[in-house]
């Protein structure tokens, strides 16, 4: 069995840091320290006190020399993080007093940890549910502080909450019909049957919320992927330059220049857009740049938000009305770029292919028109509600469709109750869907699947 297994990893990010930690959890993990801790005035690592610190230097019992100096920190399960006993050994952040001490960890008993172990563990010991866990990744790759909120509301139990709340309910259900099957002199079915129709549309209700923070959960983990297309020299490096707030791609007054496409985060108040820099929509016979046209096309196609410049000192072009045209149907924000110079382009024409609310005048230069943009991403994200602080989201795609199918069971016990079908047909639908929410919060998970969800996690964690 694994769980005797004591693990050992290198818990820091590689390369070099002032400190390093690796971390060793198991049966065996204290005495493991014990054999090449020596604390300062001979402290065993045995004596230390559960959540308690230590100095000392690690010594390679081989040659008795000292690898490193180091701070060592006892955590006696339970009260640890996999709830088994836990040391870290806090060295110095360079590759190998890290190495080194790993490699005498491995020595004296441990095993190298699998990516995600820890955090396995402290699954598999109860110590944090499915949806908790995979907080944990979001929590480290949270790429603005709205997306570390969610992550740590989930880390907290705002979504398993929710989701252990509507199957404590369908469980409750469950029980009353199995009692009207087994006492069925008693004639509550009826009754029953009611009582769980109005149960379920209630849960059914909360289902319905809950989905519909997916899209936000969604972006907030993974980012709102935004394009920004534009004829040649319209601005868009300028605009992306603009919104990273340091340059990143190169600025140039030849058109056509910025050829690669570029992919990079920007935090617009807490939603952090995926900006997809492209080459720009034209038609022409330059191979490279037709690869950008159709590259456009594509990320059109596939993007969450579209910001199309246009250049307000010329008329609109050719190429201008083929792009607007590209839009319809699409999340798309106008810009109207250079607005500090006289402006020669006909606004009424842009309105006919998209709603005023959407054009918005900038000028990347002057920088002016940018906290409206900001706005305008904040309320589509958001969809004009308050924004969420903390609370539960569904933002993977796994616990969506989970909640999905769920859903579907619950819409089966209405369906089955409305034929006036016997309890036992309820309960086998109520059952599919108590059993859909356990996915969600791995009670009812495979082993398939949790060595999946673990197998992202970086080692050490
Ligand atoms: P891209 O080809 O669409 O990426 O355009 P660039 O960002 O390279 O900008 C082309 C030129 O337009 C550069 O010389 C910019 O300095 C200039 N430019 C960008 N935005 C503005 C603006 O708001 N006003 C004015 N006057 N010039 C701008």
């Amino acid at each position: 069995m694994f769980k005797e297994e004591t693990i050992s990893g290198i818990a820091t990010a590689s390369g070099e840091g002032g400190i390093g930690i690796i971390r060793v959890s198991g049966t065996v993990a204290i005495d493991i320290i014990d054999a090449i801790f020596k604390g300062i005035k001979g402290k065993k690592a045995v004596d230390i006190e559960s959540q308690h610190v230590a100095y000392g230097h690690i010594l390679d019992p081989e040659n008795g020399k000292t690898v490193d100096e180091v701070l060592v920190l006892i955590m006696r399960g339970p009260r640890s993080y996999t709830r088994e006993d836990v040391v870290e050994i806090h060295c110095h952040g360079g590759i190998v007093p890290l190495k080194r001490i790993l490699e005498l960890t491995l020595r004296y008993g441990a095993r190298l940890a699998e990516p995600g172990e820890f955090t396995k563990r402290a699954f598999l010991n109860g110590r944090l549910d499915l949806s908790q866990a995979e907080a944990v990744i979001d929590i480290i790759r949270a790429k603005t502080d709205a997306s570390l909120r969610m992550a740590l509301g989930h880390l907290a139990g705002t979504l398993s909450d929710k989701i252990s709340g509507m199957r404590h309910t369908i469980l409750g259900m469950i029980a009353n019909l199995e009692a009207t099957i087994d006492f069925p002199e008693e004639d509550i079915e009826e009754l029953t049957a009611q009582d769980v129709k109005n149960t379920v549309e209630i849960l059914l209700a909360e289902m319905k919320d809950l989905l519909a923070t997916k899209e936000t959960g969604r972006i907030l983990r993974e980012g709102l992927e935004t394009v920004i297309i534009g004829k040649p020299n319209v601005g868009k490096s300028s605009l992306l330059n603009a919104l990273l707030k340091e340059k990143r791609a190169i600025v140039t007054d030849v058109p056509g220049t910025t050829r690669d496409i570029i992919e990079e985060f920007v935090n617009i108040r807490g939603v952090p857009l995926k900006i997809v820099d492209t080459a720009g929509i034209r038609e022409t016979a330059d191979i490279v740049e037709q690869l950008g046209v159709e590259k456009t096309r594509e990320f059109i196609a596939t993007a969450d938000l579209i910001l199309l410049l246009l250049d307000a000192s010329v008329p609109l072009s050719v190429e201008d009305r083929e792009i607007l045209q590209l839009l319809s149907g699409k999340e798309a924000v106008v810009l109207v770029n250079k607005s500090d110079l006289p402006t020669q382009l006909d606004l009424d024409e842009v309105y006919t292919y998209v709603s005023d609310r959407k054009v918005l005048k900038i000028s990347v230069a002057e920088g002016s028109g940018l906290l409206e943009l900001e706005q305008v991403i904040v309320d589509m994200v958001y969809s004009g509600k308050v924004e969420q602080k903390e609370g539960a989201f569904i933002n993977n795609l796994r616990q969506a469709n989970l909640l999905e199918q769920a859903k579907d069971h619950l819409d089966a016990v209405l369906l089955t109750i409305g034929e006036a079908m016997p309890p036992d047909c309820i309960v086998v639908d109520l059952r599919d869907a108590w059993d859909k929410l356990g996915e969600i919060t791995g009670d009812t998970v495979g082993e398939d699947i949790i060595h999946e969800i673990f197998s992202q996690f970086c080692i050490g964690k």
